[in-house]
């Protein structure tokens, strides 16, 4: 407070660290479930992808959206989601750490505060915990790159876990068999053994689970009704249009440029 500001005390302030971010850098904050594998186990995921637990995550994600207009896409799988503010934002002066921890708590504050909206009366057990990371691209390139890699694990994590799981689950065998039975094996291998021996094709399976989540604004018309009442003339309902940004949810590849295509407005210039 003011009242504060010229005590002998304030030299201290000067200890704290420049972390201002490069400017005309997209800024990434990618946060990531503190010890997930366990939180999962003792509530009872279902193996292995729970639809409760990745409805729970995008809508953390989108409560970061909703008060962090700068941040232009967002992208999630398993227990991690990835934020990218624009190039230019100026959000807490750029400050690294302020930007990662704002990201962090609002996430982790929505996933309890939202946790019964997808878990009902399954109790959540004890508070969840986020770490976050914070990296700059300078590049378009960088920054597709970089989402990439983030669907590329997503895609190779999720391959395995359904040969895996389906393993166990239709094939009768126990976790260290089936371990035994992927060990070394190519994605096409995995492909051959749900197909041949289950009669699954990979490519069917969900789309949430292959491709992850990502998140963006869209413009959206809106058309609301509304009562109108002029002097002299009998009270009318009208229709009013208005544009609203609104963030979607999209399940699809985005390691391609037909996602980009479709939405250039994403990424600047
Ligand atoms: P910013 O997002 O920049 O931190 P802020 O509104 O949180 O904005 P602060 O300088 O952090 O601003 O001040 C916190 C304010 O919250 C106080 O000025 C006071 O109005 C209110 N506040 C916090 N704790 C209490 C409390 N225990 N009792 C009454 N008011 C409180
Ligand atoms: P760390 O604290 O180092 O991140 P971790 O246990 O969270 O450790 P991760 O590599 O982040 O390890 O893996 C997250 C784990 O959480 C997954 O391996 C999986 O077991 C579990 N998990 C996360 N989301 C889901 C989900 N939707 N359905 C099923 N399991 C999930
Ligand atoms: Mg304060
Ligand atoms: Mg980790
Ligand atoms: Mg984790
Ligand atoms: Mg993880
Ligand atoms: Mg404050």
């Amino acid at each position: 407070s003011s009242a504060m500001a010229k005590s002998k005390f304030e030299y201290v302030r000067s200890f704290e660290t420049d972390d201002t971010c490069l400017r005309n850098c997209y800024i990434v904050v990618r946060l990531d479930g503190r010890n997930f594998h366990k939180f999962a186990e003792q509530h009872h995921f279902t193996k292995p992808n729970d639809d409760r637990a990745l409805g729970l995550m995008s809508k953390s994600a989108h409560s970061v959206m909703e008060g962090l207009e700068d941040i232009t896409i967002a992208y999630g799988q398993s227990d991690e989601f990835s934020f990218v503010f624009k190039r230019t934002t100026t959000w807490f002066k750029r400050r690294a750490s302020k930007l990662m921890t704002h990201v962090a708590s609002q996430f982790s504050s929505s996933y309890v505060f939202y946790w019964k909206e997808f878990f009902g009366e399954q109790p959540l057990l004890y508070p969840p915990g986020f770490d976050g990371r914070v990296v700059l691209y300078p590049t378009n390139r960088n920054l597709r790159d970089y989402l990439s890699w983030r669907q590329a694990d997503c895609h190779i994590n999720n391959l395995y876990n359904t040969a895996f799981w389906t393993l166990i689950q239709k094939g009768g065998l126990t976790t260290t068999q089936a371990e035994d039975r992927l060990k070394g094996t190519l994605a096409s291998d995995k492909n051959e053994i749900l197909f041949s021996e289950f009669d699954i094709n990979y490519n069917n399976e969900s789309a949430l689970h292959r491709k992850g989540t990502t998140l963006i604004w869209e413009k959206r018309d809106e058309t609301v009704s509304k009562r109108i009442k002029r002097p002299n003339e009998e009270e009318k309902q009208v229709p009013v249009t208005r544009s609203r940004r609104k963030v979607e949810a999209y399940h699809c590849d985005i390691i391609g440029d037909q996602f980009w295509e479709e939405h250039p407005d994403v990424l600047e210039n």
